[in-house]
């Protein structure tokens, strides 16, 4: 499944941050497990994160990930920053088992005038008496833009770093578009070269997040300014194709941009909306006419808008779109080629089905109605294809959950 979220506040704790990702169409999100400039964190409330579990399990979400605060740097010259960061570190990890399978990112730090070479060395060191065996959590080096003696800025660094811990299986990357592009990785002109000199360089396979954010400054400006979707200087084509670029698929992506909760929303509609396209097409290679069959359907057969609670637009659903194969088609996309010929034979020729149209057209006049968009399936596949191409043709009003 296509997994997106933001960054929220972890001040409300763990179960209000899983509902505030759900109230903004999120399926994942990250966080700060403590203060991010200085170190202090409050304990874990097990009874809140064991919800934030539910909320996690009923609603399909693969991971979170947990962000390391900015103060930690692994590599300083201070011996006692060092030692505090590592102290976090092993904090937070221990924290983190509290939601095994998820994510902890983490920038690698800035060396302060030792130098790259020792800068990687301490950070290797520091790992390598922090990651256990037994933890449940990937820890995740970021890419980051190399302002100042900040490492991460070049794929070979944290290549070094990879391969200096002995629980390689247990360390990541996390990409982030803002600083890769600050880093003066081509990601507008040339973004199959980025991801290919990553792969060659780092391996795609170690890729385990992106974190998706404009960027205020041109590539190679080594500031690290994040910027709202389409506001900066990468731009919405830019990202657009990096969302959709196939090496990409199936990783979580996290918005670090400078929102509120409703931009957020906005700009995860539009992420996932990219989405289905893509998936709008490979199924339309599928079946010939499938796209003017989905045109069709979007644009006429079915409600234009919201999704609010009617019982008129629930009894539709359940009655009339199972007779014209509807919810077979939404909900087994393997099954799109048979179900294609049901389909067009009803939408075509069958009487009933265009009559069937009208009611369904009257009552929509009449008021709200629900989509029942965002569904998924017993296995949290996101397979509602229907759904996805509603999300893309139709502005859903904010402020419905
Ligand atoms: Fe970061
Ligand atoms: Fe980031
Ligand atoms: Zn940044």
């Amino acid at each position: 499944m296509f997994a997106v979220g933001c960054h929220l506040s972890s001040s409300k704790g763990f179960a209000h941050m899983g509902r505030e990702a759900l109230s903004i169409g999120g399926d994942t999100f990250q966080f700060f497990l403590r203060n991010p400039r200085g170190g202090s964190a409050k304990e874990a409330d097990p009874q809140d994160a064991a919800l934030l579990r539910e909320i996690m399990k009923e609603h399909h979400f693969p991971l979170i990930l947990a962000h390391a605060p900015y103060t930690m740097n692994l590599c300083s010259a201070k011996e006692e920053v060092r030692a505090f960061g590592e102290e976090m570190m092993r904090d937070d990890l221990r924290r983190m088992e509290l939601f095994p399978g998820s994510l902890y990112n983490f920038h690698p730090g800035s060396h302060s005038g030792q130098g790259a070479e020792e800068g990687i060395r301490l950070i290797t060191e520091s790992l390598n008496r922090i990651l256990t065996s037994e933890m449940h959590t990937q820890v995740l080096l970021e890419t980051m833009a190399g302002k100042g003696s900040e490492l991460g800025g070049k794929f070979e660094e944290l290549r070094a770093i990879l391969d200096g811990v002995n629980f390689p299986e247990k360390l990541g990357v996390c990409l982030d578009t803002c600083h890769v592009h600050d880093a003066g990785y081509d990601l507008i002109g040339d973004l199959e070269g980025v991801l290919g000199t990553f792969d060659r360089v780092i391996g795609l396979d170690r890729l385990k997040a992106v974190h998706l954010n404009d960027s205020k400054n041109p590539c190679g400006s080594r500031k690290d300014r994040h910027e709202k979707l389409g506001e900066g200087c990468i731009g919405l084509d830019a990202l657009k194709r990096l969302v959709l670029s196939p090496p990409l698929r199936n990783l979580p992506f996290f918005l670090e941009t400078p929102n509120e909760l409703s931009g957020y929303r906005k700009e995860i509609r539009m992420v996932k909306a990219w989405r289905a396209g893509l998936r709008h097409r490979q199924v339309s290679e599928i079946a010939e006419e499938g796209e003017d069959g989905v045109r069709i359907l979007v644009d006429r057969v079915w409600p234009r808008g919201l999704r609010k609670e009617s019982a008129e637009i629930s009894a539709w659903w359940k009655e009339i779109a199972p007779s014209m194969g509807l919810w077979e088609w939404s909900h087994l996309p393997e099954r799109f080629p048979e179900f294609r010929e049901m389909y067009l034979q009803e939408l075509q020729h069958s009487e009933k089905a265009l009559k069937r149209r009208e009611e369904v057209r009257t009552l929509l006049k009449k008021g709200p109605v629900t989509l029942l968009y965002g569904d998924k399936d017993e296995e949290g596949n996101h397979v509602n294809v229907l759904e996805e191409w509603i999300l893309r043709e139709i502005e859903i009003p904010e402020g419905d959950s």
